[in-house]
């Protein structure tokens, strides 16, 4: 009826918006046009409804037309444990997410379109990064190299798994070894799927190739049924199973090897705004006046400890060596049963470290008291 298609979207057919459950009919505002109304318990309504938040319009959506939209998928992603993973870490996490959409969801409207309009029948492992390529496309190309050999593909039907370029065998993508020149010369496209290779439970081998190819000799062919490939995931350790955001999350996040006195610091009654003074206190970390010393810039400033005004303080002596630290020392430290243990903060870490794992009140009352003590000097 004289409309065109959206922009990029011939081949989907999709000439406004398209929903699961609900059917939108547009048409001319005549009465040839809507005589379906009259014949179909059709309700006629009027622009502009709301979908998911979002008002259809018949003109160009904008920025604020999509914002309650935008809210709900940025409110879901912040719930992805994201406050604790960097910019750069949810991007990964994202993109993980909708590369696997990509390879598994084949119905999907969106991974249509992309097929279409993206990869024009070329393999998303296969395709190059244009210079052209939007932000968001560019991404999910960037994360190839990250992502590769975490996806492990299941094979069912092994309709939906590429034979050269997906990891769905033990000795990685075929076309690392075969070589996509030779894929091509032998006469396959390049976009054979594994059921394609197949014939009678037995791999459809060149004879050429398994004379030059060791590897293809040493595939074992899969069982094929007739349920759908899958896409898996495989961690950091090796373990393949089902795909889970927190799978993703759990790979990706940041690590850093534990260091011996975590639990010296870090344990379950300690009270956090003591305990952050003296993980600080470990690490050697707080501003004491040795270190600000170098940035001092008039000499006749000479800093002193405040407690004793006799020397600069430093994380020795402000926390042990002062005589006021150490008369506090004195104090708690028989309260808690652990006097010997005050002479230096590394002494003290020391100390603590063999012991420091158990929850034995005997343990903990010392911790928690250094941790205040440590906590009220500085
Ligand atoms: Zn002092």
């Amino acid at each position: 009826m004289g409309f065109k298609y959206h922009p990029k979207c011939k081949s989907q057919s999709i000439i406004n918006l398209c929903f699961a459950d609900d059917l939108f009919l547009f048409s001319h505002a005549d009465m040839t046009s809507v005589k379906i109304l009259n014949m179909m318990p059709f309700e006629e309504g009027k622009l502009p409804v709301r979908y998911l938040g979002v008002p259809l319009v018949s003109s160009r959506l904008l920025n604020r037309d999509c914002k309650l939209l935008m809210e709900m998928v940025r409110n879901r992603i912040f719930n992805w444990k994201s406050k604790f993973l960097s910019f750069a870490g949810r991007m990964q996490l994202i993109s993980s997410v909708l590369v696997r959409c990509l390879l598994v969801n084949k119905q999907s409207l969106w991974v249509k379109w992309i097929h279409s309009y993206r990869l024009e029948d070329r393999s998303f492992w296969d395709v190059m990064v244009s210079p052209n390529a939007s932000w968001s496309w560019g991404k999910l190309l960037h994360i190839r190299d990250f992502i590769k050999d975490h996806l492990i593909y299941k094979i069912g039907n092994g309709g939906n798994t590429s034979a050269w370029y997906d990891i769905w065998n033990d000795h990685g993508r075929l076309v690392n070894v075969l070589t996509r020149r030779n894929i091509i010369r032998e006469g396959f496209n390049g976009n054979e799927m594994v059921c394609n290779i197949m014939h009678n439970g037995n791999f459809n081998w060149l004879a050429t190739w398994l004379t030059e190819f060791p590897i293809p000799n040493n595939i074992d062919p899969p069982c094929l049924t007739n349920k759908d490939d899958d896409v898996l995931w495989k961690d950091l350790n090796g373990i393949v199973s089902e795909f889970s955001v927190y799978k993703v999350w759990e790979t990706i996040r940041p690590r850093a090897t534990c260091v011996p006195w975590f639990n010296v610091v870090w344990f379950k009654q300690c009270i956090p705004s003591h305990t952050f003074v003296v993980w600080l206190l470990m690490d050697t970390r707080l501003k004491t006046q040795d270190k600000l010393k170098d940035w001092e810039r008039n000499p006749n400033n000479s800093l002193q400890c405040l407690m004793c005004n006799g020397q600069p303080d430093s994380h020795d002596h402000i926390f042990f060596e002062c005589p006021f630290s150490a008369q506090l020392h004195m104090k708690f430290g028989q309260l808690a049963m652990m006097l010997d243990w005050y002479c230096s903060w590394k002494s003290t870490r020391d100390a603590f470290i063999p012991f420091a794992a158990r929850n034995l009140y005997r343990m903990v009352v010392p911790k928690i008291v250094f941790a205040a003590t440590v906590y009220f000097i500085w």
